[in-house]
Parts: C-alpha cells; structure tokens; sequence
C-alpha cells in the first residue's frame, strides 16, 4: 500500500554537486548570460525569464553538452536515500527548475533515472543552439518559475488520496511548495525562509542527513488533510 507520504524534490544543488545550469552556462553561455543572472538576482525579472534568455544563450553541440553533463556528481547518499524510500513506498520526484535533459542524463549515470522528473523541457533548436520549453509553468505562481513546484506538489499529492508531502530542498524555486509542504529538508536559503515563515522543517546538510532523519519522520500522527491552496 502506498505510503501516506510522498518526497518531492529539488535538483540543482540538491540532488546534484553545484547547480547543472550555472555550469553549462560557464562554459557554453554567450555573452549576456549574466546580466540575466543579475536581473533575475535582483528582481528585475521571473527565472522562467531568466532561463529562456539563458538557453537560448547557450552555444554547444550536443556531444559537448553531454561531455559537460557528464562531469556533474550526485551527492553520494543519494541512492541509498532512493532505496529507503522506495523500501517505505514513498513515491519520490525530482522537482527541478533546471533542464530535464540534464536531469535524466544524470541519474541515468546512477541507474536512477526510473524517478519521475518535473523541470523544464530543453530541445534542440539549430546544430549548437538551444531551447527551453516550461510545460509546467504557472502564470499565478509567485515565484515566477519556468517549473512551478507548488502546483506540482498539489497534484501529486491529490493522486491517490490526500497524501503529505516532504520537500527537500535549497532555493528560491522552492519556496511556494515550502508553503504547501507538510513538512522541509532544507538547506541554504530554503532554511531561512521556513524560519521566516513558520514552516515545519529540518536542516539538512546532505543526504546522508537526510537518510538518518526520514525514520523519525515516517514515524510521526498522520494529521487532517491539509487545505489545498489556489492560485
Ligand atoms: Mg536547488
Ligand atoms: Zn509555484
């Protein structure tokens, strides 16, 4: 019987060592690529913005962007963390405000690329030029992502009955599904923004703290329903 928990989460310097898409940028990006980077820093524009003007950017073929993909480590308590939940089945998925390509390239070099993948869509566009497509965009989501995370939380966690949610994740791509979890793994900026809004959480530093602390978790009451929120 599936479990009354589900895992959601993040990519990019969660899952992997550094974040996949500042790394193709360094090496692939044209010129421009980091005004982007400052604007979106700033405020001044969304990062489903933010991304589209950087893929577009972003100059290699695709031997290249496989031979760079293919330097890019997982945290090492990763698959152990995978077994753990899949032994409890809790249902896991990558939500990632990265490439998808990527992403699958990756845990494939695991043999763990049987976990679902919400993130964005990168294709080919010319011989070396990219783009990036957002089929899970939300217009509404405060965040202004190319994948929202919080919608996808709301739907996964309605398939099969109301079901809770823990997300693990860092950053800002984060935060509306923080709002909805039931409960956070997080570390850098996702930290202070639970502490800043009261969200039930635990800091956590990489995988094998996260491995350590699902068993206590597992074990807590099963709580009502959680309202779902709108958009
Ligand atoms: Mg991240
Ligand atoms: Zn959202």
């Amino acid at each position: 019987m599936p479990h009354n928990w589900i895992i959601l989460c993040d990519f990019d310097d969660t899952i992997s060592i550094g974040d996949v898409t500042d790394r193709l940028l360094e090496r692939f990006g044209q010129a421009g690529w980091d005004e982007l980077e400052t604007a979106w820093k700033l405020g001044e524009i969304g990062s489903l913005a933010c991304l589209a003007g950087q893929v577009a950017l972003l100059e290699a073929s695709p031997a290249e962007l496989d031979a760079a993909i293919a330097e890019i480590a997982i945290d090492p308590a990763f698959p152990a963390f995978v077994a753990a939940a899949a032994a409890a089945q809790i249902s896991l998925t990558v939500v990632s405000d990265g490439l998808d390509y990527a992403i699958y390239a990756i845990l494939a070099r695991y043999g763990l690329d049987h976990l679902p993948v919400v993130a964005n869509h990168l294709v080919p566009a010319t011989e070396r030029g990219w783009h990036l497509k957002f089929p899970h965009a939300k217009p509404l989501c405060r965040t202004g992502s190319g994948a929202c995370k919080c919608a996808a939380g709301e739907r996964l966690a309605s398939l099969d009955g109301p079901r809770k949610i823990l997300l693990i994740g860092d950053g800002s791509s984060d935060f509306c599904l923080a709002d909805r979890a039931d409960f956070v793994f997080a570390k850098h900026s996702l930290t202070a923004y639970c502490r800043e809004h009261g969200i039930a959480h635990r800091v956590i530093p990489d995988f094998e703290h996260a491995l350590a602390a699902l068993p206590s978790l597992l074990k807590q009451p099963v709580p009502s329903p959680s309202t779902p929120v709108s958009f």
